[in-house]
């Protein structure tokens, strides 16, 4: 069987290296196009501790704790490095009664979910031994078992291991081979590839793709600015994650390195701009909740557009009139966390396979049936 697979960020990554595993032929073509969420992604893995459970989330957890068997997966294929660290996460506050809820919600998520880890109650002064520039007004819950992803690393780690079993990557821009009824493969820059199924990754330009075959899938490019800084002095190896109320957020990553993120831009289109009014939106959050981070070096903004739809979840499945069609995609904010495990169950759609876990909330057919 051979499979073409449109996309090689993390979603398109994860699904060939998961059909490789599997022993299929599989090839990636990827277009390199500048806005790659996955080269902008921040990388939380937390999925358990989102305010809100709505469509997806049931996938979402189930891909969070799927993270260390992907890591040993990888080990097993020589990449001893793939950037996944659990490091906890601090959920941030200068309200007690805030503080509160956060502890009776995840302490309620934490029985379904233990992967979570265990659930503390921190004053300022315990908090800013873990993250050091926190504000000092700010208390905070600990949370032991969320954990850090550089993309970038991820996604070449899964290309790395599926050339190693025989993936080929292709460069250029696919366009569907449609021929009768059927997706027969794809032509990239004049030249025809034919493939059994094409599994469509294609993040932010998913419909575009899809549009030959007359359907309108409803995902939006949602700009994200980010900035990235560099501590002197200090060792952010360990330090959590933390998430205050506002959906801004703090990161660190090995050596000195910080990341503040983001702006969540609907209606952005795929204008590819470091923008005045985001620089200062993730500045001023950032410096809000660690004012400690006032000295610190900006050294990077990056920017990338999430695959975003209406509802909040994915898109995973294949296509209603074309089995020969897989989807995984629409991953919003969540990629990072969501589409490693995804890729695993979109190659089990791929070889005609019961999914490993219900896709109906997350299905391409939700947004024609309604
Ligand atoms: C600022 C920011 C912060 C984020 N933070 C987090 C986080 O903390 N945690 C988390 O879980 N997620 C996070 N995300 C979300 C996550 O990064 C995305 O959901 C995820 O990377 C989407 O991956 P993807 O592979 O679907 O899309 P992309 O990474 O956008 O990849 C799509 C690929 O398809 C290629 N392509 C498109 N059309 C074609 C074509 N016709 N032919 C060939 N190639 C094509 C493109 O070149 C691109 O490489 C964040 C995103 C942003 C922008």
């Amino acid at each position: 069987m051979r499979v073409i697979v449109i996309g090689a960020g993390i979603g398109g990554a994860s699904c060939a290296y998961h059909l490789v595993r599997r022993g299929v032929e599989v090839v990636v073509v990827d277009d390199q196009v500048v806005g790659a969420a996955t080269s902008a992604g921040a990388g939380i893995v937390s999925p358990w501790t989102a305010r809100q459970v709505g469509p997806g989330f049931g996938l979402a957890a189930r891909a969070g704790a799927y993270y260390p068997t992907l890591v040993e997966l990888l080990g097993e294929d020589g990449e001893q490095d793939v950037s996944f660290e659990i490091v906890g996460a601090l959920a941030v506050s200068d309200s007690d009664a805030d503080l509160a809820g956060v502890v009776e919600r995840l302490t309620e998520r934490a029985r379904q979910w233990p992967e979570l880890g265990e659930i503390r109650r921190l004053d300022a002064a315990q908090a800013r031994q873990l993250f050091p520039p926190l504000s000092d007004e700010l208390g905070a819950v600990h949370v032991s078992g969320a954990g850090r992803v550089d993309g970038r690393v991820l996604r070449e780690a899964l290309l790395r291991a599926a050339q190693r079993r025989g993936l080929r990557c292709l460069t250029g821009r696919a366009g569907l081979l449609v021929e009768g009824e059927r997706v027969r493969g794809v032509v990239v820059d004049g030249e025809r590839v034919e493939a059994d199924a094409v599994v469509v990754s294609a993040g932010a330009w998913t419909p575009e793709v899809l549009a030959p075959l007359g359907v309108r899938l409803p995902i939006e490019p949602q700009r994200g600015q980010i900035s990235h800084f560099a501590v002197p002095g200090a060792d952010t190896t360990a330090w959590p994650v933390v998430l205050p109320p506002t959906g801004h957020y703090l990161l660190a990553f090995p050596g000195s390195h910080v990341v503040a993120g983001a702006t969540r831009e609907t209606g952005s289109g795929f204008d590819h701009r470091v923008t005045a009014e985001g620089q200062r939106e993730v500045l001023e959050h950032a410096l809000r909740v660690a004012p400690g981070l006032g000295a610190a070096t900006l050294t990077e903004t990056r920017v990338g557009f999430r695959p975003a739809t209406p509802d909040g979840a994915p898109i995973v499945g294949s296509l209603d009139g074309h089995p020969e069609v897989v989807l995984t995609t629409g991953f919003g904010p969540a990629g990072l966390t969501v589409a490693p495990f995804a890729g695993r169950l979109a190659a089990q759609l791929v070889l005609g396979e019961e999914p490993e876990v219900a896709l109906d909330e997350v299905a391409p057919g939700r947004f024609s049936r309604r």
